[in-house]
């Protein structure tokens, strides 16, 4: 059984986090565990991960950097990630597994996602990154940075990034083949660094890729048996934190995609979730799973968070 799992930014900074090293490796390697045990089951695992605590924690770090020092691109500070992320999994998961008597090597691939520059997207971006600024400042990055600055319903100004569907994953072959070799596989972390085609050849671009999303095509691409995603919530609810909340069990993709037509997921957390599950189950007839990272088990199982059937 070949299950991609998908790690929300809780398995490395938790909600209420201080982001101290520490913290990101008491973090993970309770995420470790949860993963542990499911390689003690004789899964075999390609594990993707979320990035926006991080990739934001850069971000603002660059601001700081002395006038005039360079500043890198949002492409390499997604590798950056990929690189930060992956080393605390795989150290982590290899040091959980050994303590279970298992001796699996663990390998971090930095990822590349295809997008197309003819996504609206890249005509109305929608995704904020970064921290909040005034205006005067926002009107100042924007000329000096080049970079789209919008009001943040949240307050403030802030930097919008196009998030573009993601259309094919360039290191699919390298995944299969550690896999084929036995490895756990860390692939496609913070959605994958996009490239497009510029002029017939292959540009890397400033935007982020879903991460939920690029994990479903991931699956798709590497025929896995199922979908995972682990999150903080035990699953996929309807009218979630209003009257008449209702979770979802097992829920069949047809009934899914109504809710998801419906608006029920908000876009910035449930939506792509949700979403991603219905492309898997869709195109592969095989199911997908929402669940908690700590009953990681118990969901891939089915017997605890959502299951989505064909
Ligand atoms: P991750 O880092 O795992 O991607 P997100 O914050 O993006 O986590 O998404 C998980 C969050 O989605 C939950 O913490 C929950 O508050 C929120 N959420 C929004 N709508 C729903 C819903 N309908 N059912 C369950 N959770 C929901
Ligand atoms: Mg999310």
């Amino acid at each position: 059984m070949l299950v991609v799992v998908a790690l929300g930014g809780n398995a490395i900074t938790p909600r209420g986090s201080s982001g101290s090293p520490k913290e990101q490796w008491e973090a993970v390697s309770s995420a470790s565990r949860a993963l542990a045990s499911l390689v003690e089951e004789g899964f075999r695992l390609v594990v993707t991960h979320g990035n926006g605590p991080q990739v934001g924690y850069l971000l603002e770090a660059f601001d700081l950097l002395p006038p005039g020092t360079p500043r890198q691109t949002l492409d390499l500070a997604v590798a950056m990630t990929q690189g930060w992320i992956g080393f605390l999994i795989a150290h982590s998961l290899e040091r959980e597994l050994a303590r279970r008597g298992l001796r699996r090597r663990v390998a971090v691939v930095p990822t590349r996602v295809l997008v197309s520059l003819e996504d609206p997207e890249f005509s109305d971006p929608s995704k904020y990154i970064g921290r909040y600024y005034g205006e005067e400042e926002a009107v100042r990055v924007s000329r000096e940075l080049g970079w789209v600055m919008r009001r943040d319903p949240r307050g403030g100004y802030r930097r919008v990034v196009p998030s573009p569907r993601p259309l094919g994953i360039l290191e699919v072959d390298v995944v299969r083949s550690l896999i084929d070799q036995g490895y756990i596989v860390v692939a496609a972390g913070g959605g994958g660094i996009p490239v497009a085609s510029v002029n017939g050849s292959l540009e890397p671009v400033e935007a982020v890729v879903d991460k939920d999303l690029t994990s479903s095509l991931l699956a798709l691409e590497l025929n896995a048996d199922s979908l995972v995603i682990l999150t903080d919530v035990p699953g996929v609810a309807v009218n979630y934190r209003r009257p008449g909340e209702l979770w979802l069990r097992r829920v069949k993709v047809s009934e899914l995609k109504k809710y998801y037509e419906g608006g029920e997921f908000p876009s910035g957390s449930m939506g792509p979730k949700v979403l991603a599950a219905i492309n898997f189950v869709e195109r592969t007839g095989r199911r997908a799973h929402i669940g908690l990272l700590d009953e990681a088990l118990e969901v891939v199982k089915g017997l605890k968070g959502t299951v989505v059937e064909p």
